[in-house]
């Protein structure tokens, strides 16, 4: 059974709540920069940006961080292609980055970014944005800004669908 738990109207209205709290907590804005974890990140941290050019006329840099090589649970050691797919501003040293992910879960894939992160450079603060936080973390890491909540059980799915990739703007749950 699939429901839609988030229309394209309220997960536009969550990235643009987002984006003034990130206004509303950081007092400058030229030392932040948007990474977006493969795939769907990406695409959401393209979305915080232009709403932040919109909202404050400020340009924040848009990265994309490839984490398949450091993921410690998903494939057995070795099988790692080594192919890198990440595309990072060349500056990183002393900004605050914002990493950007669909779904927060465990908090493996966030543990695996800020490990890939510090092979590009030393940021000054690692924040973490998440369009969901579906619980059951595994790791101390919680989000510092949340699109929304979706509690959910273990084996139920949740799909984030952006327009760019999906054809539309939603999130759905499925079980069973
Ligand atoms: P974690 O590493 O925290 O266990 O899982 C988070 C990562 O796995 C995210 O990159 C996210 O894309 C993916 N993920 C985990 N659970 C779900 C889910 O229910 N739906 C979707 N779309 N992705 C999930
Ligand atoms: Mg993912």
């Amino acid at each position: 059974m699939t429901k839609e738990v988030v229309d394209a109207v309220t997960m536009q209205r969550a990235l643009t709540r987002i984006t003034y709290e990130i206004i509303e907590r950081n007092k400058g804005l030229r030392d932040l920069v948007f990474v977006g974890i493969q795939t769907r990140g990406v695409y959401l941290a393209q979305r915080l940006a232009t709403r932040m050019e919109q909202l404050e006329g400020v340009t924040v840099p848009v990265g994309s961080l490839d984490i398949s090589n450091y993921r410690d649970d998903r494939e057995p050691a070795g099988s790692q292609t080594n192919v890198d797919t990440s595309e990072l501003p060349a500056h990183l040293n002393d900004q605050h980055v914002i990493l950007v992910d669909d779904v927060l879960y465990t908090g493996r894939t966030i543990r695996a970014a800020l490990d890939a992160l510090m092979t590009y450079g030393r940021p000054r603060m690692i924040s973490l944005a998440v369009l969901v936080d579906r619980g059951h973390r595994e790791l101390p890491i919680r989000p510092d800004f949340v699109g929304k909540n979706i509690p959910t059980a273990q084996d139920e799915q949740i799909k984030v669908s952006v327009s760019e990739i999906d054809g539309q703007d939603n999130i759905t749950i499925s079980s069973g």
